[in-house]
């Protein structure tokens, strides 16, 4: 394999030289790849679609992380749906006050190939006495489970395949059975320009289940199409709404050291384009 081209948009992609292929494999629930890109360092693809490099990801796992374990305050247990390449699983366990992880991802084929060619993916993380790691179905999971979390991250694939359950209404209405008072659900939730409409079918599904709802951004290179949306789903609206002191008081006590995060960017992530605003509903970013 020379080179490497993303199939997730019909007639516009990405294309990577593979330098150097590491592991390809077609797993019990997809297809995996593992290469080394000069530029991009070690990159991962399920299913034709770019999941993680080597050279951005700090950008969104740090986003989608740190957005609500500050928010929250005070997260003592974390639900992790998907995540096979231990990249949030990494930031959550930075953060001292979380006492218990759970991380249910489908494929565990994925978690062992990205320990084994992604170790500064996780980089020790798996091997955190905090976590309990499930292989299951992320969705059978939420609707089964009695425990219950203070914050929940959904870093599933694109809504093709396996992960399409995980942007189902069931899905958002079980996480939202399983979060604390005062809990955060988080998701990936693609690119808007390229998949504006996903983002106002999350939109749909999270009004009038949360209290608050609303989309953050940032801006992953290999998320091609501009700005990656992250889906917000509050149980209490000052959630969203905490005063920057705060996020920099949280921020600074924690000593978590960070390459994109910061309180500014925190803040200034919730304000969406008109067009977005538009596609969801809303009249303002309030
Ligand atoms: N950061 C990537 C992105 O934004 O596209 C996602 C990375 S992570 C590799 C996505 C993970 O979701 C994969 O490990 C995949 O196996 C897992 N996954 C997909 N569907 C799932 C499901 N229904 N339940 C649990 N995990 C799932």
């Amino acid at each position: 394999m020379r080179d490497y081209l993303e199939t997730l948009y019909e007639g516009y992609g990405q294309r990577f030289a593979v330098d150097k292929l590491l592991h390809e494999v077609r797993t019990e629930h997809q297809h995996l790849v593992i290469f080394e890109n000069a530029r991009m360092g070690r990159v991962m693809a399920l299913d034709g679609v770019i999941q993680t490099t080597e050279a951005d990801e700090f950008i969104y796992h740090e986003m989608l992380t740190h957005v609500p374990l500050f928010a929250h305050g005070l997260p003592r247990r974390v639900l992790i749906i998907g995540g096979g390449d231990g990249g949030i699983l990494r930031e959550v366990a930075k953060h001292r006050e979380v006492e218990h992880i759970t991380m249910v991802e489908i494929d565990g084929t994925v978690v062992e190939m990205c320990k084994e060619f992604l170790p500064n993916h996780s980089q020790g993380a798996f091997d955190d006495p905090r976590l309990n790691l499930v292989i299951d179905d992320g969705m059978h999971f939420v609707a089964t489970t009695q425990d219950k979390f203070d914050v929940i991250i959904s870093d599933s694939t694109d809504p093709i395949g396996p992960g399409e359950v995980l942007f189902s209404e069931n899905f958002y209405q079980a996480c939202r059975r399983c979060l604390n008072d005062g809990g955060i659900l988080v998701t990936q939730n693609g690119t808007p320009f390229m998949q504006l409409g996903e983002v106002q079918t999350t939109a749909q599904r999270m009004n009038g289940l949360f209290p608050d709802w609303h989309f953050y951004q940032a801006a992953v290179p290999t998320y091609i199409g501009g700005a990656m949306t992250f889906a917000w789903g509050a149980c209490n609206v000052e959630s969203r709404k905490l005063p920057l002191e705060t996020l920099r008081q949280r921020y600074a006590g924690s000593s978590i050291v960070t390459r994109y995060y910061n309180p500014e960017i925190h803040v200034g992530a919730f304000a969406l384009p008109q067009y977005v605003l538009q596609a969801i509903r809303k009249p303002s970013n309030d």
